[in-house]
């Protein structure tokens, strides 16, 4: 036996791959000596409401004091605003935990689990992790193909992660084609559909989730404080979905998973339904901005109802209109390790960094010979 600690690793948690993070404003600026702005994990260009701050601040007075591990305020103001009973609902360190959670109780080496190509790279990660097989569909058109998923499903899948609307596609799909999708998946088979965009779709024809959750054992519905609360520093997410369920992912979950700073942050969040109004406006404001903007650059993107975007690199590979953005100072986030090398993904800034981004765009392109359609 080798007396390396690494050797020793299990084979299947060695090949999980570290997840990628957008780089830090600070790295940037040191590295390359420019004042940067962060397009690159999908953030609230607003921050936070100004009312989290200030219960997050009262809070952080009580930091001597462990938090409140089973969250109860928290989890009873968010099972009022979706109409449940408390014990459908549990907290997690970002929704990151959850996804993590649910493969841990469900999965082991015997087991498959199944998402799409194309998307998240946490869930992938998560079943690894388990010792599990990954399986997967292809897209169609940068959107979830659901029934070419269906056929994926075999007698050895436990869970099936669905993104939407996707992560980094920015495309949805709707309720009448998850119905669809979700008859054909077996009373053994959980599914979860993480949400983590919600309150930025505004079709009519997205998402009755919360109220499939409900009717139905098999379903876990995911939500997250990081995105349109602003929130991704404090690291609250929930999930929503049959107690007993639940009531054995809160074994798994370490003792005092969400901080108190967190949780009051979150509580107080969740009143300040303007800050929310307001960030969903300056996005889909900028994401009217970043359209006009890419296509008189006659740049390809793929349409999105999110937060973000993602678009075609051009002459270049994502990777290397990534690297001379970053130059320029404007932090994007290259797709390659998402699958898709030929592009990178933006964050909806505010106006003027969405103008910025626009304007190192329009230099890259020009720089590499890519004239405007
Ligand atoms: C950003 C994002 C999340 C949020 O993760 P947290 O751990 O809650 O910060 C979850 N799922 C997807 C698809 C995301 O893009």
């Amino acid at each position: 036996m080798s007396k390396r600690v690494h050797d020793w690793v299990l084979p299947y948690v060695r090949r999980v791959e570290a997840y990628q993070p957008g780089k830090p404003v600070e790295e940037v600026e040191r590295e390359y000596r420019i004042h940067a702005i962060k397009l690159a994990s999908n953030e609230n260009p607003l921050g936070p409401s100004p009312m989290a701050v200030e219960a997050a601040t009262r809070a952080l007075r009580e930091a001597n004091r462990y938090p409140d591990g089973g969250g109860f305020y928290l989890r009873q103001k968010i099972a009022a605003k979706h109409s449940v009973g408390i014990e459908r609902v549990l907290l997690g360190l970002g929704s990151s935990e959850l996804i993590d959670l649910a493969a841990r109780a469900l999965l082991n080496t015997e087991c498959e689990g199944l998402t799409s190509g194309g998307s998240y790279p946490p869930y992938a990660n998560s079943i690894w992790a388990t010792g599990a097989t990954l399986v997967t569909s292809a897209m169609h058109e940068h959107r979830y193909d659901l029934r070419a998923m269906v056929e994926k499903l075999s007698p050895r899948t436990r869970i099936i992660y669905l993104a939407n609307p996707n992560n980094p596609t920015g495309t949805y799909f709707t309720a009448d084609e998850f119905d669809a999708f979700f008859s054909r998946v077996p009373g053994d088979v959980l599914v979860v559909v993480d949400e983590a965009y919600f309150d930025y779709v505004g079709r009519t024809d997205y998402s009755r989730s919360m109220e499939l959750a409900q009717k139905h054992e098999n379903l876990m519905v995911l939500r997250t404080f990081s995105k349109v609360y602003g929130m991704a520093g404090l690291r609250v997410g929930y999930a929503v979905g049959e107690p007993n369920f639940l009531a054995e992912l809160n074994k798994l979950r370490t003792p005092f998973n969400t901080p108190g700073v967190a949780q009051a942050a979150a509580l107080a969040a969740m009143d300040d339904v303007e800050h929310v109004r307001r960030s969903v406006e300056t996005n889909n404001a900028g994401l009217k901005q970043l359209s006009e903007g890419l296509r008189a650059l006659g740049a390809a993107f793929v349409p999105s109802v999110t937060n973000f975007m993602m678009i075609e690199a051009g002459n270049a590979s994502g990777a290397a209109a990534s690297e001379e953005l970053l130059r320029l100072g404007v932090i994007v986030r290259p797709m390659g390790w998402m699958g898709f090398p030929g592009a990178f993904r933006v964050s909806v800034g505010t106006h003027q960094e969405n103008q910025k981004f626009l304007d190192a765009f329009a230099e890259v392109r020009a720089k590499n010979g890519v004239t405007a359609g």
